[in-house]
């Protein structure tokens, strides 16, 4: 075991379980061992050795004053860095570990982005699975609620709480926030599978924290302690697990000794009421931050983004991820939009006006930490200085009347004035970058300082003037009057005339070509200048500290003119963008629809000649079924109904002619997944997840769009699937929806459910070429296009003929059934069945493949069809009185056309045999023992027994 320094760092680094130490030894931080190896691999620091007591161990080290962007680089890397500080003690120094700075901690980062740390707590009492009200998810392994999130940005202090209910919900949130550091509480720790897909959507690192924080005592008390028991109180946070998660973080802030605990000044407790459903999925397929490939460029955010300051940026960017159901929120940020939008003079003054702030909500935080110096102070002092230009450039403008003059409303100017003032009273305008070195503060600022600083500055005169003197007294030339560290200040004479110095000079040193001489007076002199640099440098530092404390009282007020700050910039933003784009404002209503006119979608009509589209979804026609060739514009079509959808109700103009958007409480996307499929998960796995998602979760409140359904399985699996999930979300979830297929098959569905309608990206074709032409009509496409396609791109003529000949017949082999949605009598809403079916006006139809059509099957008076039937495929009848399934079209047999019956109508036996035929297992059943109940099935409904 080694001792010495080495052994020091060693025993101080078992005392953490942050993943490096910087030890400081006098004037420099020093790593060693191990993590000298690991920081000179990342940060290139020069390796030597030390030796201590006979071994020799790797060392790096950085000079005291520059240990912050090496931290921060490691940090950065995703390292938990611990700093040891060195201290005096009665016998010499002593060292510990005084702070640990991690991802979700580091106060100095040069982005703009939040920096959320999170902590995430799950319900003691059950485990992952699914209980109770949320048991219709079972045999997912996505319930697992309900879930305490907490988060905190602490270079900002923001801090928000909530409860969600479910994985997915929690993923949704974690995706939004992205927090850089994560802390699970005890019980999600041990659940790989959440962990996991938490690693997964997240850029930010997982950190194990003490398990007693996030217990529930502990955890109240700290978040009492931190907002006051009123604040806590009243913010409503009425979920124990939030309030738990809340305590946690503030308890890991507190530990890790980034000192901002004080800026975290108000607690948000966000819930349920007013927020739009934006699964992690959907929030990543409409490309919000980044697009598909991870890039930031060509994001919603990105292409809407003309904030001109770090906080408007951060803000714009939460609207977009977290649009609001709330008609008076959303209704008075579009009245702020529309003002700023139609008065371009106004907006750009404000604007510049902006683009001169500073990031106030981080100065707080950094105010409060400490960690400001006098040019912060500046910074905050001249932030503060644009409170009056903000004003005017609102209050003074077209914009007085309009509700951007709210924004301001409430905001303490007589306070920012003041504060202002006695900043620009206090600080110095050019003050050095160290605090410790005099200079930052003004004459006038302190009386006892200004008199401190006379008199310095008149011993100091006196010693500048001491060479002119004794050479005029003396009658010596060359003669000059210095200081330095071992001689402090002399009196220096050439050598020619060195005995000419009167008798009480005293030699001290003598040189090449000169000597030194000191007197007593000098001596004294030089005490004074010193005693009075350190008292000037005490002083100084004292009263400025005492102000950045007066500073840091006032975080919240910073933090408000921050916010308004930002609020005013994201507007701006927003106003900005809609006039040079020529968008419009959307009409909010709480009628279940989304009609707009000449839509285009907000990215793409950047970079394209775009051709607008119409779109049309209410209660009449709730589910457009989209078809049209590949590359003719679907998915386009769809994610612009999406993004005009969440911009509106992140209260932002559309781009359309004209949009009537009905509020949504969710919007679901699920789109053929690239990404998935650079992960190497099963796509159709995924696919699957995210439809499930999606049918349990939307509402007839919700817009989904559904991009290819089924695509990843055989095609009738993939037919199946996608035309019962249609069923489902026509007849029970009744959500708005576009649904864009490659299964020609499924436009069908549109005679027969009432609310299904089709339109189609319209193609001219002349000629053999195919031109898009990007326009959507109503109806279906004549033709599937795939094969057409594969034709286009050259594919072989035989194989192509041949292709289309294997379609044909394909087609002609299958028959499907459309249940219908219930029509007439009524709304039955959710009064359902429970079984998925629509009850008394299901209607029973049979599509046949081969000629397109649906033959008239009539599953009769309050009868309700089985599942999507396959009718006979190998000949074999289906028994009792169910009437053949349907034929090729050649076919010379019976035309008629039907599904098979419900087991209802069967006789008692013939039904039990059915059930006991479902039951078989193929794979765990002999051939031998199949023949005998073949057999005895047949004898038992009557058929010919083998
Ligand atoms: P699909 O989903 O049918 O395969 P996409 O929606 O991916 O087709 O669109 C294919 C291409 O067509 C995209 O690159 C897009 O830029 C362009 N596009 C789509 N819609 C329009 C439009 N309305 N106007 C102009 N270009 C469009």
């Amino acid at each position: 075991m080694p001792t010495g320094i080495v052994g020091e760092f060693l025993d101080l680094k078992a005392e953490t379980d942050a993943d490096v130490l910087a030890m400081q030894c006098g004037d420099f931080y020093e790593f060693f061992a191990d993590d000298a190896e690991l920081v000179a691999d990342e940060l290139d620091l020069t390796v030597s050795q030390k030796s201590s007591h006979g071994s020799s161990y790797p060392m790096a080290g950085v000079p005291l004053t520059e240990l912050t962007p090496y931290v921060k680089a490691l940090v950065e890397r995703g390292y938990r860095v611990a700093v040891a500080d060195q201290y005096e003690t009665a016998d010499g120094h002593a060292r510990e570990i005084t702070r640990v700075v991690t991802p979700g901690t580091l106060l100095e980062t040069a982005d703009d982005d939040a920096r959320y740390l999170a902590a995430i707590v799950r319900d003691g009492g059950r485990a992952g699975g699914t209980t109770g009200a949320a048991g219709e998810a079972a045999g997912s392994d996505d319930a697992g609620g309900p879930y305490g999130l907490a988060l905190a940005d602490v270079t900002t202090g923001r801090f928000l709480v909530t409860e969600v209910d479910d994985t997915s919900d929690l993923r949704a949130e974690l995706y939004r926030f992205d927090p850089a550091e994560v802390l699970p509480g005890p019980r999600v720790r041990n659940d790989d599978a959440l962990l996991g897909a938490v690693r997964e959507d997240l850029s930010g690192s997982l950190s194990v924290f003490d398990a007693e924080a996030f217990a529930p005592g502990r955890a109240s008390h700290a978040v009492r302690e931190q907002f006051g028991r009123e604040t806590a109180d009243s913010v409503g946070i009425d979920s124990d697990l939030a309030l738990r998660a809340a305590g946690a973080v503030l308890g890991y802030v507190e530990e890790t000794g980034a000192g901002v605990l004080a800026s975290m000044t108000r607690l948000t407790a966000y819930g349920d009421g007013d927020h739009v459903e934006l699964d992690a999925t959907t929030q990543r397929n409409l490309e919000l931050t980044a697009t598909m490939r991870g890039d930031r460029d060509g994001s919603l955010f990105e292409t809407l983004d003309h904030t001109v300051s770090a906080a408007g940026g951060r803000l714009l960017r939460e609207w977009l991820t977290r649009p609001r159901r709330d008609r008076g929120t959303l209704d008075q940020r579009l009245d702020a939009v529309e003002a700023l939008a139609s008065a371009a003079l106004a907006r750009d003054r404000l604007r510049e006006t902006l683009g001169d702030a500073y990031d106030l909500e981080r100065l707080a935080a950094r105010t409060t930490s400490g960690s400001a110096g006098a040019r912060e102070l500046l910074s905050v002092r001249d932030t503060l200085a644009l409170v009056p230009a903000m004003v005017d450039a609102v209050e003074g403008t077209a914009l007085a009347d309009s509700p951007v003059a709210a924004v301001l409303r409430d905001l303490d100017r007589d306070r920012a004035r003041e504060l202002h003032t006695e900043l620009a009273d206090a600080l110095a305008d050019d003050p050095p970058k160290t605090k410790t070195q005099g200079g930052l503060l003004r004459t006038g600022y302190d009386d006892e300082l200004d008199e401190l600083i006379a008199s310095h500055e008149e011993a100091v005169e006196w010693l500048d003037t001491l060479a002119e003197r004794e050479k005029r007294q003396y009658g010596l030339n060359h003669v000059t009057v210095d200081r330095n560290k071992t001689d402090g200040y002399y009196i220096q004479v050439g050598k020619s005339v060195a005995d000419q110095v009167p008798e009480h000079y005293r030699e001290i040193k003598t040189l090449k070509n000169s000597k030194r001489f000191v007197t007593e007076e000098l001596e004294e002199r030089e005490r004074e200048v010193l005693r009075l640099e350190e008292a000037r440098g005490e002083l100084e530092y004292e009263l400025f500290e005492e102000l950045r404390e007066r500073v840091a009282d006032d975080a919240e007020l910073l933090q408000d003119v921050g916010r308004v700050v930002a609020e005013l910039d994201a507007l701006a933003s927003l106003a900005t963008h809609a006039a040079g784009n020529d968008w419009t404002r959307p009409e909010l209503t709480e009628e279940r629809r989304l009609d707009v006119d000449a839509g285009r979608h907000p990215v793409v009509e950047r970079t394209t000649d775009f051709v607008p589209n119409d779109l049309r979804l209410d209660d009449e026609r709730g589910f457009l079924i989209v078809t049209g060739p590949n590359m003719s514009g679907k998915s386009t079509y769809m994610r612009q109904a999406a993004l005009i959808q969440l911009l509106a109700q992140a209260g932002s103009f559309v781009p359309a002619r004209a949009a009537t958007v009905g509020i949504v409480d969710g919007i679901y996307t699920r789109v053929g997944a690239l990404d998935e499929l650079a992960q190497g998960r099963s796509t159709f796995m995924v696919e699957m997840q995210e439809l499930s998602n999606i049918l349990h979760s939307a509402t007839a409140d919700s817009l989904v769009i559904l991009d290819e359904v089924g695509r990843g399985t055989a095609t009738y699996d993939g037919i199946s699937i996608a035309w019962a999930a249609t069923e489902y979300l026509h007849n029970e979830v009744r959500a708005r929806t576009l649904f864009a297929t490659h299964y020609h098959e499924l436009t069908t569905l549109a005679d027969h459910l009432p609310r299904v309608a089709n339109v189609h990206v319209a193609v001219d074709e002349r000629d053999g070429d195919v031109t898009f032409l990007r326009t959507v009509r109503d109806g279906p496409t004549n033709r599937s296009y795939g094969v057409h396609v594969a034709d286009l791109a050259g594919v072989p003529a035989p194989v192509v003929g041949r292709a289309d000949e294997v379609l044909d017949r394909l087609r002609e082999e299958k028959a499907i059934e459309a249940k219908g949605g219930s029509r007439g009598g009524g709304d039955d809403g959710d009064g359902g069945t429970g079984d998925g079916s629509g009850g008394a006006g299901t209607k029973q139809v049979v599509f046949d493949l081969s000629s397109g059509s649906f033959a008239g099957g009539n599953g009769g008076a309050g009868s309700e069809p089985g599942r999507a039937a396959r009718s006979s495929e190998n000949g074999s009848e289906p028994a009792g009185s169910a009437a053949e399934g349907t034929e090729a079209s050649e076919s010379n047999d019976s035309d008629e056309r039907t599904a098979v019956p419900d087991d209802d109508r069967l006789d008692p036996e013939t039904a039990a045999v059915i059930e006991e035929l479902r039951g078989v297992d193929l794979a765990e059943t002999a051939p031998v023992e199949l023949i005998s109940r073949v057999n005895e099935w047949q004898d038992r409904i009557g058929g010919d027994s083998v």
